[in-house]
Parts: C-alpha cells; structure tokens; sequence
C-alpha cells in the first residue's frame, strides 16, 4: 500500500476543515476548527497545526504527504496562492500556498469553494454522467462552479464561476457584500433576504394584511432569519408566499443567465437555504427560467452530496496535484 496521502481543506466563513485522504479519495480522518481571523497570517498555521495533529492521530508522517488543496470563499489570486479581501472572511490578503509548501515541502493549489463543489459534484455526485454541469450553492453567499465540455474553468485568478456577482436587477436596489449594487447575492442569500423582505415590505399598508411579516416589521426584523420567512410561506401565508415568489423569480434570471453563459445539461444545487427549502426555491425557478433564457433549460435538481461536497472536491484537486508530481 503506498504510504502517500493528501490533505483537503475547507475554508469557511465559520470553520477551517483539514482531512486526510488516501490516494482513492477516502476521507481517513478529519477534523475543523472555528477559523481564526486574528491575523492574515495565522489562517495557514491554523491549517497546518490541524493537519499535524491529524498526522499524529492516524500514525502518518508529515514527509510522506503529496499534496494538499484548498478550497475557499474567493475572491483569490489563484497564482500567488492567497485570498484577496475574501467577501466573509474579515481579513485582507490571506497567504495559504506559499506559507504551506513551505511547512510540507510539497504543492499546494487554492481553488474556489464553489469550483471545488462541482468537481466534487462530477467525480462523486449528481455530474458523473455529465460533461456540462454547473453547480450553484445558495447559502450565506451565492456561489457556483462550472464544467463545460470536460472542462473545469478556473479563470486569471481563480475565479471564474462568481455567479453570485452577476447583476440581476438593472435599478440596483440592494446593495452586494462586495460593496456593488444589483448583485444576484444581494437579494437571494441567506445573510441578505432578511434585507430583501424588509425592502419589499417598505410598499405594504399594515392595514391592508394580517400577515406575521408586518409583526416582524413592527420589531424592526429583529432576530428575523431566512428560515422565519420560509417557515411563514410554508405555513400558508399569502405575503410570505409572494416574496418567496419574488425570490424565485430573482434566482430564475441568475439560473437563466448561467444557462445562457454555459449551456450546462444539469444544475446541481446546495447551499442551507436551498437544501432546507428545496420546493421552495427550485420550483419558482423551474417556473420561470424560461421567461429568462432562450437556450435549451438544463436538468435542474438538488445536489446529492452532503456539506462535504467542498472538502471532496479540495481532495480531488490534491490528488491531481500528486498524480502530476509521479
Ligand atoms: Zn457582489
């Protein structure tokens, strides 16, 4: 049995993950850690000192390890191997390749979380059959990653698939995390549709409903999540539903407008606020795509991999990274 392994890593807006995977891909051990953002410095010795103890607790040796990859939130500058002003990560340039190759003595390669995703998504999941697939992820963030022709797109820096920052409303109501207005994340994310109900809101007459949205204007949209919005539509109420509605049609002009940039034949889909919610959120888009693309609309389901999805895709990259070093 070779003795070489990998190490996959997933960096998050809350946990930094390490795994250990054997040359199939197998996760032998893994572990996460709250990522720590004190400094720009200490993400990759934060990284290094889990892989460490990951090496001790399994009885590998540092030495033998051939690779690592790491996925992450962009955006990046994929050639010098470091984040630059990551969008939900309150650090400015972030080294991850340089300061690992050092510590390991061997290749590093940074992807994007969501490019990360749909490799995983071809190799293990829904896209194995597919050579045009996009993965999309509907979370804190909106994100996506991109196969076309058998072809995973990187981009200049790595970032290729930033789907989230497509514009999708020309009056530019809402402004992005990025700092720019109109953005398909700014309205249809998790960190964002509170804002988006509170916005649509702003034309209601209280007296005209009796909806448990106007309560929730009343307190401000204190404490007020995604979830409360879904839990309200599901429960039957008529403005819930309405912007829930209106969210569909948003998210239906971002997956039309993928549609139109990489005619893919699936779109797998993930991200908290679709999995918890998926009729929800993928049947206005069903609905609607059409009124939005003129290319032939693609397979469009939830994905069938789990929250690991970034993490396998980090191995599989690694693993390339020592398949090209043999
Ligand atoms: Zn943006």
């Amino acid at each position: 049995m070779s003795k070489s392994f990998v190490f996959g890593v997933d960096i998050g807006a809350t946990w930094v993950r390490v795994a250990i995977s054997d040359p199939s891909g197998n996760i032998v051990i893994k572990d996460r850690e709250p990522i720590d953002t004190s400094s720009n410095l200490v993400v990759s010795k934060q990284i290094e000192k889990i892989g460490r103890n990951l090496c001790q607790r399994v009885d590998r040796e540092p030495g033998d390890l051939s690779g690592i990859g790491i996925a992450s939130a962009g955006p990046m500058n994929r050639k010098e191997g470091k984040l630059v002003n990551p969008s939900n990560i309150p650090l400015g340039e972030v080294p991850l390749a340089g300061p690992l190759e050092k510590s390991f003595d061997t290749k590093v390669e940074l992807i994007n979380d969501g490019v990360s995703a749909v490799l995983a998504e071809s190799k293990y999941g829904a896209g194995q059959e597919y050579d045009n697939l996009v993965y999309i992820t509907i979370s804190t963030g909106i994100g996506g990653g991109v196969i076309v022709d058998d072809h995973l797109l990187i981009g200049k820096n790595g970032n290729a698939a930033e789907v989230g920052h497509f514009t999708i409303d020309e009056e530019e109501k809402l402004k992005c995390g990025c700092g720019r207005k109109g953005h398909w994340e700014a309205y249809c994310s998790g960190s964002n549709i509170p804002d988006f109900v509170r916005t649509s809101l702003e034309s209601i007459e209280p007296e005209a409903r009796n909806s448990p949205l106007l309560e929730e204007k009343k307190k401000a949209f204190r404490d007020f999540q995604p979830r409360d919005l879904f839990e309200y539509a599901k429960g039957g109420d008529e403005l819930a539903l309405n912007i829930v509605e209106e969210i569909g049609r948003l998210n239906a002009i971002g997956f039309a407008t993928v549609t139109e940039a990489y005619d893919p034949e699936l779109i797998t889909v993930g991200g908290g606020v679709a999995l918890n919610n998926p009729e929800l959120i993928l049947e206005p888009i069903r609905k609607k795509i059409t009124d939005h693309t003129q290319n032939e609309v693609p397979e469009i389901k939830i994905t069938p991999l789990n929250e690991e999805n970034v993490l396998y895709g980090a191995i599989a990259r690694a693993l390339t990274l020592s398949e090209n070093l043999r």
